[in-house]
């Protein structure tokens, strides 16, 4: 192989499709490691499990290679029936966004790409690597870790203690998070102030017999991105590219706006709370504890009762990729800022032949890393340090 991409979600998929278009690769030449059952899965279920009906973006940013390719594909037989965009920036319904994600697919023929596995450890033999993986070794002349956040839920202390003493608790993002099981009879909680807390405590108001409160730290907070677009071109990022890396640490930081959301989602909630048995109690929780199956949640305003508890708190904010990325930051000896994320240049390289996407290459690409169209911009990057070899 001569690309082993490691990871097989938006970006991993969508920059094994930009390689595959590359005249000096062939498909053989490209595998995308992953251990899910196929491409996109993590992406599929945390986007189901939350209830999202709308992309977030807008309809150009995909993991096509023509930036008018949803729109191309919601005038064909396949795609008419799906065709469904809202404003502003015409974004696209999440059906919408499957269908074309899985057509790119198939077109292409990236899921033959997929090498269904993850990775433990590399090594370097000669001018290759030597990737382990559970089944195997796989040798590759290039690596691009495209891992993101979706390994890793964030799962505050206090919901720790409650799930290692058996409390019905459980993360929006995780496997066995059941959207039906936690409307089941009594008040479900879920916890979170951004778009996923705000869908998912939607979505489960949508039972009847479903009593849902929502907590948040503070009042819900409008906001069509969450960052400024400015940040996917050089009108901002120029000046980034001047900062040093804690600066930059800094600036990604203060312009990436999590726990916001989109006016419709904001319009949709508070029509809920009028119309439907869905509360909101803008709180801190200070306490939790588990009595006879019910979880009692002191908070600053007062005691909840909850017969279950969905976390929709996003995802831990350290580096992602576990021990197998400290492994490998030990034995290439690579560099990272005190953040603990990577160096690298503006090729996306790590280390020689190491290459990055996603948001361990977020302090070369700014602010929109971790978004769609921060594996577009990692493209761009990666195909033109390519082009000047
Ligand atoms: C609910 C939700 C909605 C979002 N909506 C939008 C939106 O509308 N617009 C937008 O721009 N962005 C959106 N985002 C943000 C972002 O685009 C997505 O999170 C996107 O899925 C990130 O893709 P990724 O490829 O970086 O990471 P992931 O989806 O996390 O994929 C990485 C993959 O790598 C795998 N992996 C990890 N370690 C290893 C290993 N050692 N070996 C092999 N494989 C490994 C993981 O299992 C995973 O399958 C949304 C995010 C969420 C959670």
């Amino acid at each position: 192989m001569k690309w082993l991409i490691i990871g097989g979600g938006i970006h991993g998929t969508y920059l094994a499709n930009l390689l595959m278009h590359q005249p000096d690769l062939t498909p053989e030449d490209i595998g995308v490691l992953d251990p899910h059952d196929t491409l996109l899965a993590a992406w599929n279920r945390m986007t189901t499990n939350c209830g999202m009906r709308f992309l977030r973006s807008p309809a150009t940013h995909h993991i096509d290679l023509p930036i008018l390719s949803i729109y191309r594909f919601a005038k064909t037989p396949e795609g008419q029936s799906l065709a469904d965009f809202i404003p502003p920036y015409n974004r696209p319904s999440l059906p919408l966004f499957r269908a074309h994600s899985a057509r790119v697919i198939a077109r292409k023929g990236i899921a033959q790409r997929h090498i269904q596995d993850r990775a433990l450890t590399m090594r370097r033999d000669g001018r290759r690597f030597i990737v382990e993986t559970t089944r195997g070794p796989l040798r590759t002349r290039r690596v691009l870790l495209a891992i993101g956040m979706s390994d890793q839920p964030c799962w505050p202390s206090w919901a720790n203690r409650l799930r290692r003493e058996g409390a019905p608790i459980t993360h929006v993002f995780e496997p066995t998070f059941h959207p039906q099981d936690a409307a089941a009879n009594g008040p479900t909680v879920v916890v979170g102030g951004g778009i996923t807390a705000a869908q998912t405590a939607l979505s489960l108001a949508t039972n009847p017999r479903a009593d849902v409160v929502l907590i948040a730290r503070r009042a819900l907070q409008e906001s069509q991105f969450d960052f400024n677009p400015c940040w996917i071109g050089p009108k901002c990022l120029r000046r980034f590219y001047q900062e040093d890396y804690d600066t930059r640490r800094t600036t990604i930081d203060k312009a990436r706006l999590p726990g916001s959301l989109p006016g419709e989602v904001l319009k949709a909630f508070e029509q809920a709370c009028i119309s439907t048995r869905l509360a909101f109690r803008p709180s801190a929780i200070r306490e939790a504890v588990l009595t006879n199956g019910t979880i009692r949640l002191r908070t600053e305003n007062g005691l909840i009762e909850a017969h279950r508890i969905v976390l929709a708190t996003g995802f831990r904010q350290e580096r992602p990729g576990g021990r197998f990325v400290d492994r490998l930051i030990k034995d290439f000896g690579l560099p990272c800022n005190p953040c603990g994320y990577p160096i690298v240049g503006k090729d996306l390289q790590w280390g020689e032949n190491i290459y990055v996407t996603g948001p361990l290459a977020e302090l070369q690409v700014g602010p929109c890393a971790r978004n769609i169209v921060g594996a577009r911009n990692a493209g761009r990057l990666l195909m033109a340090s390519l082009a000047a070899e």
